[in-house]
This record gives C-alpha cells, structure tokens and sequence, in this order.
C-alpha cells in the first residue's frame, strides 16, 4: 500500500575533512593534510543508512546547483535513495568544514546554505510522498519551522521519528507525535532543559517521555539504549564491536529504527535491530561510507 518505509526529512551537507596536528586558535593558521570532501549531513546520512539496509527509503531536500550537490546526489543514488524529492537550488550545497586533531576531537563550522532553504511550502508540495510514507523521519538541520509543518503534514497513519539534532528546545505540538524520539545523552539533557533533575538516564527517558512524545529512545554509545513507552523502560543491550569511529552511529541508529518500524517491527523489535546497526557503523570509518548491509548486520 506503501511506496516507502521510510521517508527522511533532513539536511545534506557536503563533509569538508582536514587533519590536523593540533587546531588552530584565534589568528592562528596551521598547515594540515590534503581535503577530504564526504557526502553528509543529518538527512542525507539517515536516507543512505536505510536505503543500504534495503529499506524502501526517499529523502526530501535541498542542495546547491554545485559541484557538491552532485556528490550527494551520486551518494544518495548510489546508495538506493529515491531522490524525487530532492530539491536543487536557491543557495549554494549546505558544508560542513572540519577539523580533526591527532586525538580524535573535532571542531566543526556549519555553513547551512540550501539546507536553510528547505521551506514549510517545500514540506507542503511534497505532500504525495508524504501520503507514500509509512514513516517519517527528521532531525534539526533545517529551520525548525519547516519540522513544525512535516508535523502538521502527516498523514494519519504515518509514524513520526525525531532525532532532534543539532539540540534546542523542542514546541509541544512537535513533541506530541514523536514516537519515538530519538536522543542522546547531550540532546536529552537539552530537550529536558530545565525538568533534567537527574543525572540517570532511565530518569531522562521517563522525564522526556512526560513532555508528550508517544515513545522516547535514549541512545547511550557502548553502553546501547533505552527505550520508554506507556509500559515501561526497556533497555537494548549493546551489541560488542571494537569501535574505530562513532562519526554517524546516531543517524545509522535512527534511520535503522524508523525503516524497521516502517516494515512493521514493533518498537522494541525496532531499536534492537538499530542496535546491531549502529554497532556495524562504528566498526568502519566515516559516516555514509561505514552504514552496513542488511547481510553485514546479519554476520555481526
Ligand atoms: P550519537 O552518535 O547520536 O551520539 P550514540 O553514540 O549513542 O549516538 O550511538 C547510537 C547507537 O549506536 C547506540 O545506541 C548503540 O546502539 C550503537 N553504538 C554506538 N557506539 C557503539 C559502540 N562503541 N559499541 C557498540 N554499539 C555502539
């Protein structure tokens, strides 16, 4: 009935990548090594890790007319993302300029471009792919309006999947139709603001879970999840792997759950089944190039 499982409602940032010996303070420049250039951001990432899991999976929008706006289109096609609803122009490709130290630690500098650009009339033109959804998913790349209307634009029966990301306070009509809402650490001590009373996150999910979301996932890195509904807080073991880099285990997490909700898992079923996911994409460097297979996720 469905012509997705999932439909990703995001931002698409080309991964501009330097390493460096130490990063540089104010004045300061330092030489570094040759430019990596990675397809990325939020949205793009969540489409590539479900459409590569097999998931019937469409991403809506928007990129620069540019060199990098094809680089993600590349990706995304690559990938098996339906890009009907990929919208091109209006503002350069969103980029991302990082800067990687010896230790690991980042510092990043968004410039949102295109992504700034995705509009609510954006969300409200697209309404047959919506209708085609059996989930949505988005995060907060984009202006939080625009998320406002992906609410506001759902059909009755699609589920809607929020890993709000990067963090802010969130509108109680946003929060009303989270199920789940996907957080981490950081992003649930900022979505709690004020009502964060305690430093356990099972306390965070029931706390979160008080501001109206349906279901709440709380994502704990190597120590696997949380989840909270009406019946209660479950916890998802980890699944153990020797970690090389966490960069996207978020977004592998989140599109994994969603696309499984979207097949008709049961929510629990759901996040277990992310849980192997996410532990596959630490394994591999990167973000889009570490998202397994379903047959990689089945050999872990
Ligand atoms: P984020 O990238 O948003 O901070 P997390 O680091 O919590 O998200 O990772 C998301 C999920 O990926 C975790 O809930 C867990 O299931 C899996 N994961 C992340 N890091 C590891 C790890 N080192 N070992 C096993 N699983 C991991």
């Amino acid at each position: 009935m469905y012509d997705y499982d999932l439909l990703v409602v995001g931002s698409a940032n080309a991964d501009l990548v330097i390493a460096v010996e130490r990063r540089p303070g104010p004045g300061e420049t330092v030489l570094g090594s040759g430019l990596a250039v990675h397809p990325g951001g939020k949205g793009a990432n969540q489409a590539v890790a479900a459409a590569r899991l097999g998931g019937r999976t469409a991403l809506l929008a928007r990129l620069g007319h540019d060199p990098y706006g094809r680089l993600l289109l590349d990706s995304l096609r690559t990938s098996g993302v339906d890009t009907v609803g990929v919208l091109v122009g209006g503002a350069p490709t969103g980029v991302a300029l990082i800067t990687v130290d010896p230790s690991g630690d980042n510092s990043i500098v968004v410039a949102p471009g295109a992504n700034a650009l995705l509009t609510p009339d954006d969300v409200r033109a697209a309404a047959s792919l919506f209708h085609a959804s059996r989930v949505v998913s988005a995060q907060l790349e984009i202006p939080l309006e625009t998320v406002v209307e992906v609410v506001r634009s759902l059909p009755p029966d699609t589920r809607f999947v929020l890993n709000p990301s990067p963090p802010r306070p969130l509108p109680p009509e946003v929060l009303a139709v989270c199920d789940p809402l996907i957080v981490n650490e950081h992003e649930a001590k900022v979505v709690l603001g004020d009502s964060c009373v305690s430093a356990e996150p099972s306390d965070w999910a029931r706390l979160l879970l008080a501001k109206g979301p349906r279901s709440v996932v709380v994502t704990l890195g190597a120590e696997g999840a949380l989840v909270a509904s009406g019946g209660g807080t479950v916890r998802v073991p980890p699944v153990e792997v020797r970690a090389v880099d966490t960069t996207g285990a978020g977004d592998a997490f989140t599109a994994a759950l969603a696309w499984q909700l979207g097949t008709g898992a049961s929510l629990g079923e759901a996040a277990a089944y992310a849980a192997r996911v996410g532990a596959a994409a630490v394994t591999r460097q990167g973000a889009q190039e570490s998202f397994p297979t379903e047959a990689e996720v089945a050999a872990l």
